[in-house]
């Protein structure tokens, strides 16, 4: 069992330091929260005052924070100069791909091993201990860390250098934010065209317009599986979480010269859903949106 310091104990952090506590690790826990530095406390954590607190004599370093300028503020003013370069670092935020590597470079000048390993799964997941981690950085940094994501997760899996598992999160997303739209469009065409929409399921779930978003996450209540649309889009995927992930693939994209227009068709479509203020509903919820 390891001493790990752990930076960010918000809705997803909280539950994956718990799943640490649990499995018998020394957990020195951090945030800017009192009331999330409590629950850690709960949950078993040894509570830190500070972050330099939480880093002295650390093995392992894993942060769980908002966006990019938090984790490379994080590091260059705490872990850099007060954990052990014999630690493993592990940020499990989803942040963009540039910073992602920054940061694996500064760590690599200053002796530290480094992965961002964010994570696919909601804060069920995190709670349950049952995450996909997506890893970028070397074998040997991922071999480091692979014990502490499965302490934390379902799946670890190595997707290349660093950065990698930045740019296979918001990929994955972007694809993800665009079959959505699409499949919400579909259901609502279907309807006008007087199909009824959970025999349009029947069909297109086995046929080839078929996709995660349709199968597992139909967004029209009472259809398909149980989803966030048969509980007022509750819960689920946040369309605010959905709209960072599209915000950070298209920046990544027009940083690689890509073109994603459908990626960005997307992005402007839940910009505008956000806008509307239903950024805390599920992201499925856009369909009413698209149907009014
Ligand atoms: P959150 O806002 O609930 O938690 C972030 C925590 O970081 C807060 O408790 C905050 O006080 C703390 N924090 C901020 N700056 C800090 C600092 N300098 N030092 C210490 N603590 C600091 O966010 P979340 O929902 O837990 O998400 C965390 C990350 O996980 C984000 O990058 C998010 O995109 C990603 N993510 C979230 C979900 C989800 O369903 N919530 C799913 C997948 C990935």
């Amino acid at each position: 069992m390891a001493r790990i310091a752990f930076i960010g104990l918000g809705n997803m952090g909280g539950g994956m330091a718990a799943n640490l506590a649990k499995k018998g690790h020394d957990v020195r826990a951090f945030d800017l929260s009192a009331d999330a530095l409590d629950r850690a406390k709960t949950a078993g954590c040894l509570p830190a005052a500070t972050a330099i607190e939480a880093l002295d004599g650390a093995e392992a370093v894993v942060t769980m924070l908002p966006a990019g300028t938090h984790v490379e503020s994080v590091y260059t003013d705490a872990v850099f100069t007060t954990a052990p370069t014999s630690a493993i670092l592990i940020d499990c935020s989803t942040i963009d791909v540039a910073t992602a590597k920054r940061i694996a470079e500064a760590a690599q000048v200053k002796g530290f091993g480094s992965v961002d390993a964010p994570v696919s799964g909601g804060i069920g997941a995190a709670n349950a201990g049952t995450l996909t981690f997506m890893v970028g950085g070397s074998a040997e940094a991922f071999d480091r860390a692979q014990p502490f994501l499965a302490d934390m997760g379902k799946a670890v899996i190595h997707a290349g250098a660093n950065g990698s598992g930045q740019a296979a999160k918001i990929v994955n997303n972007m694809l993800l934010g665009v079959t959505m739209a699409g499949t919400c469009e579909a259901f609502l065409l279907a309807q006008k065209l007087g199909l009824d929409p959970q025999k349009f399921f029947d069909i297109s779930s086995v046929s080839s317009g078929q996709s995660w978003s349709m199968t597992t996450y139909a967004p029209l209540p009472g259809v398909g599986p149980d989803t966030p649309a048969d509980h007022d889009y509750q819960g689920g995927f946040a369309t605010a979480l959905m709209l960072k992930d599209l915000r950070l693939a298209m920046r990544a994209a027009s940083d690689a010269d890509a073109q994603t227009p459908m990626g960005a068709k997307a992005a402007e479509l839940y910009e505008k859903f956000n806008d509307d203020g239903q950024g805390g509903k599920d992201f499925s919820a856009i369909i009413r949106m698209l149907d009014a």
